[in-house]
């Protein structure tokens, strides 16, 4: 599967060959994809697959073993400082003080940041609209659930309005309402940002992203939207039908006309019905193409319907150990 095809200036992260090393172990090995503008991007992938490593390089906290990362054009290496102030980072477990009120703690944050004394309250008052922390500003971080701290870390991440955000692991441990929560606000802040985000579970990236990377042992495995994964991952799709009154031969000729229909599989049962498969190749939807070829036959068409993988299915295929 290969690398979306982003025009250069729809770029925001450019990551070549990107390789780190610790010790003789290989955590990240060559990955090189882009990631455009406004785009959420998932990094999918199981425990210690390399995504905490691939963000942390990308963040610029982790310096590569080998290979180029380029933000809106500038290399990493040269332009360290004015690229990490483009982007805000959410940790997996995002250190808070919790003894501290909410507001206490952003306003901190704002200064730390460098924010105009004036400008700091109304930053605070717009994250807080954002991450939807408004009923709690004036409580104890330590008294938030995990749901809670989780937007407060966002907020803190989006302190200095940055463009790009890496967040690992956002969702880790919160419960399916607050899951549901974060993956809106996720969403929305997607709206005016680069968004790029880690996660080992399917229905999240699924949900949340526009593309997915999938990452195995440090390496991609899949690159795209689900759908375009979906039927890659799949070296192409079944299409089955079940007709009577129909005579096998003439079937098997029939459909084979269709343009991307690679192979035509039939199989008659005892009561006359007659099982069809279409192996279909490239990634164009052939039910139009199908149904309008049977309408103009005798046949009596019983069923129809298109074989589909689940992302999980796929993700188990592609992530096995070897
Ligand atoms: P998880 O979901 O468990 O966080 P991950 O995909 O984020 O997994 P990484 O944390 O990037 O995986 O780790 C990738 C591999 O690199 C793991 O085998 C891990 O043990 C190893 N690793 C990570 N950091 C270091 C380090 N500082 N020194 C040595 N090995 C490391």
């Amino acid at each position: 599967m290969g690398i979306q095809p982003v025009s250069r200036e729809n770029e925001m992260i450019q990551v070549e060959s990107l390789t780190k090393q610790f010790g003789t172990f290989r955590a990240v090995n060559g990955i090189s994809f882009n990631i455009a503008r406004g785009e959420i991007l998932g990094l999918l992938g199981p425990n210690g697959a390399g995504k905490t490593t691939t963000l942390r390089m990308l963040t610029g906290f982790l310096k590569p073993t080998s290979g180029t990362i380029r933000v809106a054009g500038q290399p990493m290496s040269d332009q360290g400082l004015a690229v990490k102030r483009m982007m805000g980072y959410l940790p997996e477990s995002a250190p808070l003080y919790h003894d501290l009120l909410v507001f206490d703690y952003l306003r901190y944050v704002a200064e730390i940041r460098g924010l105009k004394a004036g400008a700091r309250t109304e930053r605070i008052r717009r994250l807080a609209e954002i991450c939807q922390i408004n009923d709690v500003m004036h409580k104890p971080i330590g008294v938030l659930s995990k749901g809670y701290k989780q937007r407060v870390g966002l907020a803190h991440a989006m302190m200095s309005d940055p463009q790009i955000l890496i967040l690992d692991e956002p969702t880790s441990g919160l419960d399916p309402n607050q899951i549901v929560e974060i993956r809106e606000i996720i969403r929305q802040i997607g709206r005016e940002k680069t968004v790029v985000l880690s996660t080992h579970i399917l229905p999240e990236a699924e949900a949340t992203c526009d593309r997915i990377l999938i990452i195995h042992q440090g390496a991609i495995v899949a690159d795209g939207a689900t759908d375009q994964i979906k039927r890659s991952a799949a070296g192409g799709h079944r299409i089955h039908l079940s007709i009577a009154n129909a005579d096998p031969g003439a079937v098997r000729s029939r459909l084979a006309t269709i343009d991307g229909v690679a192979e035509v599989i039939t199989e008659a049962s005892v009561n006359g019905v007659l099982a069809v498969v279409l192996v279909c190749h490239g990634e164009a939807d052939l039910r139009g193409p199908v149904y309008r070829e049977v309408r103009h036959t005798d046949w009596d068409l019983l069923e129809f319907y298109q074989e589909t993988q689940t992302l999980e299915t796929i993700f188990r295929k592609l992530t096995r150990e070897d």
